[in-house]
Order: structure tokens, then C-alpha cells, then sequence
């Protein structure tokens, strides 16, 4: 880590002595630290090779026609590529979820299915793109188990009523779940603290919730550029969030 870095993460964790209303907003960067493949990426989901699926366009695939159209191929992608039950939570995870306990952070806003800060300990998360650990029938909507589509025998998974069950994610072409969007922004709009972190803002959403953002201090952790207007308290982190995290944890004296 870069000497500026170091010298930042000391900064922020006195900012953070200031204020009692953190709210954090991470990106797909959250989880690739614990080896969940993004979508972008040089190794993420778009550019793995794989033949049953090359002759697809990658947004096809996730997509609500896909899962309309061709529900054999939807759920064979789905298996393969967002099955994370094995995945452990990373340093970012697992601080979010202790600066939580310690009553500073007000909520966590998530752009990731994976369910890792769940798994790490937090408890108010807002998935605005949902679940990949929450599954329902399309007909009667009855819910099914975290691992059931992964475990499930049939290719195409049914209910009891023959409705087929789906993951609780936000497909292309749908639209984002409005209880987790309007607790997110509620989050956001109370926050004095807003992290940013593992995302390039590039994409839609994230540029639009930060919007609503009216605290002191805005903190962007990213690796890769990207394109935040710099008011007074804005600080830009050019690192990996996870060795961020760690070291704030050890600054501020916390064990993750
Ligand atoms: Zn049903």
C-alpha cells in the first residue's frame, strides 16, 4: 500500500471520530476480494469462455427474457456462475459488519446478490439488486430455501403449484425492488458519513443514489479512476477496500 494511502486511512479514522452516521455503498470490488468473479472485469463473468454459453450476448443471460424465453439455459448460467454458498466474507465484510456492532454505521447498501455481509455479521443491509439466497415461485410466490435452486434436481425448478421458482435478483429489463431502493436512499439522505467502495459509479444506479447524499463527508475507495465531484471533505482512496478496511480496523484499535 501506497505511503498516501497509509496517510489517508489515518485521516479517515479521525473524520470518523466525528460523526455517528455512517452509511456504506459497495460495489461488485466488495466481493471480487473474496473471489466472487464481477461482470466487467478482465476475469469477470463476461469474459469467461464458456460454450454452452459464448453464442449468448452476456447481458442476455441475466436477463428476464432469458428466464422467459429459454429457462434451460437461464438456470444452467445461474448454477454455474452465481452459486457463492462457499464463499467466505473478506476484511471489508467482516469490518462493515463490526463498525455495525459499534453503533456508527447506519446501513449497508449493496449492488451484490451474494449475501456476504449477512454472512459476516450485518444486519441492516439493503440489497438493491436482491438476492441470490432468497428463491420464489413466479406463479403463488411462495419462497424456497437459500440453496434451493443450486441443489435442486431439476433443471428448470418447480413449485408444488408448477410455477416455476426464481432467484430474488434484479434481472436486466426488470425493475430495481422498491423496499430495499427506498430503504437505501433513506440510509444515504441520513447519513453524515457516505463510504463508497468497490465501484466505478459508472453504471446505473450507484451515480443516482449518491444524489441523495446531504452529509459532511464522502469517502470513494476504489482501485480503478473514476469520476467523483471533489467538494471539501472528499477522499479519494486508491486501494484495495479490503487492506483499506484492514488497516482502518487496526488504526481504530478493532479486531476483525
Ligand atoms: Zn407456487
Amino acid at each position: 500500500m501506497e505511503a498516501e494511502a497509509r496517510d489517508q486511512i489515518k485521516e479517515l479514522a479521525q473524520w470518523m471520530e466525528a460523526v455517528d452516521k455512517i452509511c456504506f455503498f459497495g460495489g461488485a470490488g466488495v466481493s471480487t476480494e473474496s473471489g466472487v468473479p464481477d461482470f466487467r472485469s478482465k476475469d469477470g463473468l463476461y469474459n469467461q469462455h464458456d460454450v454452452r454459453f459464448d453464442r449468448y450476448q452476456p447481458e442476455y443471460l441475466l436477463s428476464h427474457s432469458c428466464l422467459r424465453d429459454n429457462p434451460n439455459v437461464y438456470f444452467e448460467f445461474h448454477r454455474q456462475k452465481m452459486d457463492t454458498r462457499e464463499i467466505e466474507p473478506n476484511k471489508a465484510h467482516r469490518y462493515l459488519a463490526k463498525l455495525e456492532e459499534s453503533g456508527k454505521l447506519i446501513g449497508v447498501v449493496t449492488q451484490n446478490i451474494d449475501g456476504l455481509h449477512q454472512k459476516a455479521g450485518s444486519k441492516r443491509v439493503f440489497e438493491i439488486h436482491g438476492s441470490a439466497l432468497r428463491n420464489y415461485c413466479m406463479n403463488c410466490g411462495k419462497t424456497y430455501p437459500s440453496d434451493y435452486i443450486f441443489a435442486s434436481q431439476e433443471a428448470i425448478p418447480h413449485c408444488t403449484c408448477g410455477g416455476i421458482i426464481r432467484p430474488d435478483i434484479t434481472l436486466y429489463e426488470e425493475g430495481l425492488p422498491e423496499d430495499a431502493v427506498a430503504q437505501a436512499v433513506n440510509a444515504i439522505a441520513k447519513a453524515d458519513m457516505l463510504i463508497i467502495g468497490g465501484t466505478s459509479l459508472a453504471v446505473y444506479p450507484a451515480a443516482s443514489f449518491i444524489n441523495y447524499f446531504r452529509g459532511k463527508y464522502l469517502v470513494v475507495i476504489n482501485q480503478s479512476q473514476l469520476h467523483v465531484r471533489e467538494a471539501a471533505n472528499t477522499m479519494i482512496i486508491r486501494e484495495r477496500i479490503g487492506e483499506v478496511f484492514g488497516e482502518l480496523a487496526k488504526e481504530q484499535g478493532m479486531t476483525l
